[in-house]
């Protein structure tokens, strides 16, 4: 999720000050995130530390990404004892770089001018035209070259334009790094681990990380480590560029288990799903995996501004078609984020009695329920004797529908489950009331992308039909007993237009309910000095 704040705009000489900067951090409550790691036999905690001793190279080497100077502007604040640059400091290593990632790059720092949308992936002294002609004007294998995700674009002696792979590019870095996945490989005795770490450090030698993505599909083990170039947005040229990052981490036992216990009730849960039976999916088809872990070390891309809670990989189409994706939620950042963010939100929306109903268990399940919800419902379908899909009928209001379906339905399964006896009944009030105090969460930075629009939706819904209520005090809480009904009412309702593949009657619900009405806008109001997110201490790696 990325905030929209007003930036400003600052020109030389109107930089925060010392106080400023650290209103400025404020804004990321800090954690301690410290993972147990006593159920490790020894040899597989030495490999997690390997594993660690790698990331911090990714640290440094995204570092290096970013902007071409930002390893010169980091060694200028290191040696700033003043508590002016300690402030700075501070603060540009929870951006990676000197500009403030939530004030739309505004830079802190004098003289660092824009953050370069280039990055440092292309010579700072060409523009993007430049490139892109050049990049068209290849043979057709040179292009995928240039275009790929795994190399930077620099200039020859004759200043010509050339592809340079990464494993040329970072050579230093990733030998070492290399050389550490080895070393964990060795140490590890699960047979999945050791073949993807193996195959990751081939990778970063030879510059094909193909069979190293399709090992990592396969990971089944109590380490989950996620490293090496992954995402394109700091490429904002092209997004042809892939950043560095790592994830650590350690795969969690408890939510595993809640996840292959809901897995086999999916079938029952589609049979029974408050639309037309001609609606639902005779069959279910396989769904891409989903990992549940902890996080004991985050670097690089992973570990800037506003923290991932929840990550889909790999983005390469072919391990894509061949094998799905991966989905990894990341359980101790989901639990900081929440009792910095959500329980204080809580405190300020909800009424006095529904507050203490908002605990992290069904915080984690519903977030659950509503990823494997993505996978129910209408999705191939038929409309006026066309074979189409929901996703080419309802175009750009796809993704709204889509994400308030995986909300509101995970609500609707959870009770269903609930009232079988599936899961416990005791968990009810506290089902509800989570997902109410995260609605505002959710809310909280406007309505620009389609998690917030289809929040806004189901708020809106669950209100006209009365399973949201306001106190006099403008606080929120649940009826028991109508927001069952509600829950119900909204999942048949976009069931069905997704079933229908109706796009007018998804473009009037949605111009109805997309908007933030004024009792909401009050809650929203006083949550100001809330925390936009977190900042991770990782104990472990220390
Ligand atoms: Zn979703």
């Amino acid at each position: 999720m990325l905030v929209k704040t007003t930036a400003t705009h600052a020109t030389e000489g109107s930089f925060p000050d010392e106080a400023k900067l650290k209103q400025m951090t404020a804004r990321f409550a800090p954690v301690d995130i410290n993972v147990d790691l006593s159920p490790l036999p020894a040899n597989e905690r030495l490999a997690l530390h390997k594993l660690i001793d790698a990331a911090k190279i990714i640290d440094a080497l995204f570092l290096r990404q970013v902007a071409p100077l930002n390893p010169t502007y980091l060694s200028a604040l290191s040696r700033d004892d003043s508590p002016l640059g300690r402030a700075r400091l501070h603060y540009f290593s929870l951006n990676a770089g000197p500009w403030s990632l939530i004030d739309e790059n505004a830079p802190f720092l004098p003289g660092v001018g824009a953050k370069p949308p280039a990055a440092n992936f292309y010579p700072g002294d060409a523009t993007r035209e430049e490139v892109d002609a050049w990049m068209h004007s290849l043979p057709s294998a040179e292009r995928t070259a240039a275009t790929g995700f795994f190399t930077t674009i620099r200039r020859d002696v004759n200043r010509k334009f050339i592809t340079v792979p990464y494993s040329l590019e970072y050579q230093p870095e990733l030998v070492e790094a290399a050389k550490l996945l080895r070393e964990a490989a060795v140490a590890t005795t699960q047979p999945t681990l050791k073949i993807f770490l193996e195959k990751r450090a081939q990778a970063f030698l030879t510059n094909d990380y193909y069979d190293s993505d399709m090992a990592w599909m396969d990971l089944n083990a109590s380490i989950e480590p996620t490293v090496g170039p992954y995402e394109v947005y700091e490429d904002e040229w092209f997004n042809f560029k892939a950043a560095v990052e790592a994830f650590i981490t350690l795969t969690d036992e408890n939510e595993s288990q809640k996840l292959v216990r809901f897995s086999a009730e999916l079938q029952e849960l589609e049979d029974h799903l408050p639309i037309d039976p001609a609606f639902r999916q005779a069959k279910l088809g396989n769904y891409s995996p989903i990992r549940v872990v902890n996080v004991v070390y985050a670097s690089g891309d992973a570990n800037r501004g506003v923290q991932t809670a929840a990550f889909n990989l790999p983005n390469d189409e072919r391990v894509v078609a061949a094998k799905g994706s991966k989905r990894v939620l990341l359980k101790n950042f989901q639990e900081a984020k929440f009792s910095k963010v959500l329980k204080p939100i809580a405190v300020r929306a909800l009424s006095f009695k529904d507050q203490a109903f908002v605990t992290f268990d069904p915080f984690i399940t519903h977030i659950l329920m509503h990823e494997l919800m993505h996978g129910l419902g209408p999705q191939r379908i038929r409309v006026g004797g066309r074979d189409t899909t929901v996703r080419m009928e309802l175009k750009e209001l796809n993704g709204t529908l889509e994400e308030a379906k995986a909300d509101i339905s995970g609500l609707w399964a959870l009770q269903y489950l609930m009232d079988k006896g599936a899961i416990e009944k005791s968990q009810e009030l506290a089902i509800y009331n989570t997902f109410l105090a995260s609605s505002f969460r959710t809310l909280r930075f406007g309505l620009t992308e389609a998690h917030a629009k289809g929040m806004a939706l189901q708020l809106n819904w669950l209100l006209d039909q009365g399973g949201v209520t306001v106190d006099s005090d403008g606080r929120f809480g649940i009826n028991p007993v109508k927001i069952k009904t509600a829950v119900t009412s909204l999942t048949t309702e976009i069931m069905t237009t997704q079933a229908t593949g109706d796009y007018a009657r998804a473009k009037a619900l949605l111009a109805r309910m997309v908007v933030i009405r004024p009792e909401v806008k009050h809650i929203l109001d006083a949550l100001t000095d809330v925390p936009v997110d977190i900042e991770p201490h990782f104990l472990n790696a220390e």
